[in-house]
């Protein structure tokens, strides 16, 4: 295969763009936000399941106090009732009356011991709202974080987007300068090492594989046609003659 020298150097400037291209994609990709993001909406998904089993606490804990209220509510105005009618003087029987004071007492009883329950439920309640808060609280830190995350990884892929946009355009304008046989060698090199088809030599070394020829690949090279397009011995990349090659 053989390529002007000039265009030679052109397949190097297209190499130094897609080799941009590469780094903005790769950074687009390991950017320390996505990794936050990733934990972060982890964590969130772990909350979300502790906030609804909390909610539902309270939601019980809030039905078994109305429960309790209401409990104590009857007995209360049941008692009431019979101590109007203790008052009232209409229960005139001493039998009667002393059964109506039995009920009295015992509906007191009653009362206390409700009372009692409601209380205890009104401090667990109290306890599960505090524990939903300190929840939610804890979600919208982490909400906080996530938004924050997500907005540094848009500005970051908006700078990327438009480095691509003009790397590309740049890319356009230096395709048309090389051959179809050249670049679709150059594109197999690229896509089979690592991104890189074809390097300059520079000072006798390629600076694809960074190895430092021999003396006979020298020789061999200074002998070589302007036009012969060349491969390192070492990487067996496309290698591009430069003034500083050390010829
Ligand atoms: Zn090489």
């Amino acid at each position: 295969m053989s390529a002007e020298p000039a265009v030679q150097l052109r397949l190097l400037d297209l190499q130094a763009l897609d080799s941009r291209l590469d780094q903005i994609e790769h950074r687009r990709r390991s950017l320390p936000a996505l990794a936050t993001i990733a934990e972060v909406e982890s964590r969130l998904a772990a909350l979300r399941d502790r906030i609804i089993a909390a909610e539902t606490e309270v939601s019980d804990l809030e039905r078994v106090l109305a429960k309790a209220e209401s409990d104590v509510e009857q007995v209360r105005a049941r008692s009431t009732k019979d101590q109007d009618l203790l008052l009232s003087g209409r229960v005139t029987s001493a039998k009667e009356l002393e059964s109506l004071q039995q009920e009295v007492a015992s509906l007191a009883r009653r009362q206390g011991d409700l009372e009692e329950d409601e209380l205890e439920v009104m401090e667990r309640l109290e306890e599960a709202r505090a524990a939903l808060g300190a929840l939610t609280a804890e979600r919208a830190g982490f909400t906080a974080q996530l938004d924050a995350a997500a907005a540094e990884r848009d500005t970051a892929w908006a700078e990327g987007d438009r480095d691509r946009e003009w790397v590309s355009g740049e890319r356009a304008t230096v395709l048309p300068d090389i051959p179809a046989d050249l670049l679709t060698l150059y594109e197999k090199l690229r896509a089979d090492h690592n991104g890189v088809g074809a390097a300059a030599l520079r000072q006798r070394r390629c600076e694809g594989c960074r190895m430092e020829l021999t003396p006979t690949d020298i020789g061999r090279i200074r002998d070589a046609a302007p036009d012969a397009v060349l491969r390192c011995e070492e990487c067996r990349r496309i290698l591009v003659r430069t003034p500083e090659s050390g010829l």
